[in-house]
């Protein structure tokens, strides 16, 4: 089953508002299995609503709506459905009752405008509204399934997975018992290098069902199983995942919802191991991430912000020959760091980050010319890389680095 989701506002067109409402429901439906192929926005104009949902119906079998429900003029999403699809609109009793109590429950008179959102098309389901005044619509057409939703967010979602879901369940009748989902996250990999590499895989898929996500600095693929019982399903993501894991496996750091910083503060504590850090080009951002978790204290043994050549060789012992000659920003001036800053907190690791931010370059050295050090009880590793991006996003992705590389230490 593909599904279009139509979101209709011309505040959206105007970029007054974005459209969350069109990132909640395609979440969902990912979560359902169904295909989300297109996304379409249009403005509160009957003629271009029409030639949208024309084209919806080439294409897809699912048609969502959202907004345009309300009692004003400018809401015209239902009558322009119900002209489209040649059906008449009848006043729904059940919402109507619903529409008098509430005016009756805040002592207001009701407007004649009310009334029409008590019509709805003849035929159709009703989706409750427990949030508000205007019920959402449910109908199914010469194969196709049209459902309208409310605009406002609080109304849309609840109506959303509450009646929505249930009623394509409904219709979807056998066709799925169980649809199982797992979240595979990857660092220092790009988007297009990881589906090169699965791209066989990612061609030939049908159950499970493999999507993949370019999220900020990392890439994720969802795997999705249609089965008829829980430990089928799981077998099948098992299976996808080894092959995939064969192949991309040394860039994986977590499942589902997790981060990079969570993993590696999880895995620190569960060894009952401690890091301390020296921190020149990120200022003190690893120690931030690291202290996001609670329990931080039990694994951060304490930090270094060494921005000026003197702190690094007052505080953090390097010495001033291996400033002048390799710089500060170097393979050997991250080696020591990591080392030193390991020594002085007595910490069973110990992180280095020293590089060039930018705009401008730094003893020669382009931006985004970065060296990550970590020093572990057997030996001390340094990370070169060239990270793309201002200044923000070579810190971030510096951060990230260090959490993962650490990561992939302790992990072995
Ligand atoms: P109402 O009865 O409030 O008029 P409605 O169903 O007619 O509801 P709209 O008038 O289209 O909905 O939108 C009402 C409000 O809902 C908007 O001002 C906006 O705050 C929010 N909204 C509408 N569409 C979206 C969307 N796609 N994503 C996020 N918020 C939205």
């Amino acid at each position: 089953m593909n599904a279009e989701i139509i979101a209709i506002g011309s505040e959206l067109l105007l970029g007054q508002i974005a459209n969350t409402n069109g990132q909640f429901i395609s979440k969902q439906l990912a979560d359902q299995g169904i295909n989300v192929y297109h996304h379409s926005v249009v403005g509160d104009n009957k003629q271009r609503l029409i030639s949208t949902i024309q084209i919806a119906e080439e294409r897809s079998d699912l048609l969502i709506f959202t907004g345009g429900l309300g009692p004003t003029k400018d809401d015209l999403t239902k009558e322009t459905i119900a002209e489209h699809l040649g059906l008449p609109l009848i006043e729904n009793k059940e919402a109507m009752d619903f529409i008098e109590g509430y005016y009756e429950k805040i002592q207001q008179p009701m407007s004649e405008n009310n009334r029409r959102q008590a019509l709805v098309f003849e035929g159709a389901a009703v989706l409750p509204n427990n949030n508000g005044m205007a019920p959402g619509i449910a109908l199914q057409k010469e194969n196709k399934i049209y459902i309208l939703l409310p605009g406002p967010p609080k109304e849309m979602k609840p109506m959303f997975t509450d009646f929505a879901i249930p009623y394509i369940q409904q219709l979807r009748g056998e066709e799925v018992e169980l649809i199982l989902s797992r979240v595979l996250r990857f660092y220092g990999i790009g988007e297009s290098t990881l589906e090169t590499k699965l791209m066989d895989l990612i061609e030939g898929q049908t159950n499970p069902t493999i999507a993949p996500l370019a999220g900020i600095f990392e890439v994720t693929l969802r795997l999705t199983a249609k089965c008829d019982i829980e430990e089928q399903g799981e077998r099948m993501i098992d299976e996808l995942e080894k092959e995939i894991f064969d192949r991309v496996g040394q860039f994986f750091y977590g499942y589902d919802d997790t981060t990079l910083s969570y993993e590696t503060f999880d895995m620190l504590q569960e060894k009952e191991l401690t890091v301390s850090c020296a921190e020149s080009l990120t200022g003190g951002f690893f120690g931030h991430e690291l202290t996001k978790q609670p329990g931080a204290g039990q694994v951060l043994q304490g930090g270094i912000i060494c921005y000026q050549n003197e702190i690094k060789m007052n505080q953090l012992k390097i010495p001033e020959k291996v400033l002048d000659e390799d710089g500060a920003v170097s393979e050997l001036c991250a080696e020591l760091m990591a080392e030193n800053v390991r020594e002085l907190f007595k910490s069973d690791y110990g992180i280095s980050f020293t590089g060039v931010a930018g705009p401008d370059e730094m003893e020669g050295k382009p931006p985004g010319t970065v060296y990550i050090g970590i020093a572990s009880p057997q030996e001390t590793k340094v990370y070169p890389l060239k990270l793309a991006g201002d200044r923000n996003a070579v810190r971030t992705r510096t951060v990230n680095y260090g959490l993962f590389y650490l990561l992939k230490q302790l992990v072995g």
